[in-house]
């Protein structure tokens, strides 16, 4: 959503309200001096009839509930304008630091909603069963350089970062997973995982994935030591897709000056949304997202 567009949702607290209205319950704008119907977020029924407070409550089981109930946005009890400012924030990839400035929100409270949109996209993140032509590589994230590692081993087996394995479609999407270590035990399993067995399987040259063959993967391997890239019978051999959503990720990682291990993959999850939505309105599918209920497991 464009800022012009923005601008006309945010002007009041009512535009801003009915935008949300709009994309939790699917109903028409208020009628004049009215609120518009809602569906009872508990037993579905339609309907429900708007209340003096701007809350609404269920003609079928009597529930009372508010524009945010139930939903991620519940998670901070803003004014429906600092919600979609936080939004818009959060898409053009401020940090919550930042954000809070220009918010006039303090940085816990700033943070506990940027949490919560991280939370929310993780959890509507649906595993997909890749298939055809694939990358598969694997990635470590972490400092780049500290005294403490100087010295040490880089790259695979070096300490103190997080190994992520990582599936890209040629041309398409890609799906990250934290792994707890690159072993060609691991490697293979969130292959299995992820990827149809028949599939096309492009890697580099570590040893983690001599095994793909023989569990019903056609491989083709790429040396970097050698070739970036290479003409084959079947099709382009490289990983170059997959280098470019690791650079991609780091450079907007860097951003963040260090994130904690616990938090770590809702970072990488939201680079992945991001990456996979690069072409998208990330409002418009953010929005989307947040007036959805909260799962009850969480
Ligand atoms: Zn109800």
């Amino acid at each position: 959503m464009s800022i012009r567009d923005f601008q006309r949702f945010v002007r009041s607290e009512t535009t801003a309200a009915n935008l949300i209205h709009r994309y939790r319950f699917g109903e028409g704008a208020a009628s004049r001096g009215r609120l518009p119907l809602a569906t009872c977020p508990r037993c579905a029924t339609r309907g429900a009839y708007a209340l003096a407070s701007g809350r609404w409550r269920c003609g079928a089981c009597g529930y009372t509930f508010g524009l945010l109930t139930g939903t991620w946005l519940e998670a901070c009890r803003f004014p429906a304008q600092t919600w979609l400012w936080t939004i818009k924030l959060f898409e053009l990839e401020l940090v919550a630091q930042q954000a809070g400035v220009q918010l006039g929100l303090s940085y816990p409270t700033i943070l506990r909603a940027f949490t919560t949109i991280r939370r929310a996209l993780l959890a509507a993140a649906e595993p997909t069963l890749f298939q055809q032509e694939v990358e598969a590589d694997e990635s470590y994230f972490g400092p780049r350089k500290s005294a403490r590692h100087r010295g040490q081993k880089r790259g695979r087996g070096a300490p103190a970062k997080i190994p992520v394995f990582g599936i890209l479609e040629r041309h398409g999407r890609v799906q990250v997973t934290v792994v707890p270590d690159c072993s060609a035990e691991s490697l293979l399993r969130e292959t299995l995982r992820t990827v149809k067995r028949g599939s096309l399987v492009y890697t580099d040259r570590w040893a983690g994935y001599d095994t793909l063959a023989f569990c019903g993967y056609r491989h083709l391997r790429v040396d970097h030591s050698k070739e970036f890239s290479r003409p084959s019978s079947v099709g382009k051999v490289h990983i170059n897709g997959l280098e470019g959503f690791w650079s991609y990720a780091k450079g907007k990682l860097l951003k963040h000056h260090g994130v904690s291990p616990q938090k770590f993959p809702l970072y990488l999850y939201e680079m992945q949304f991001r990456y996979n939505h690069r072409h998208q309105d990330l409002f418009t599918l953010l929005l989307q997202i947040l007036v959805q209920p909260v799962p009850d497991l969480l």
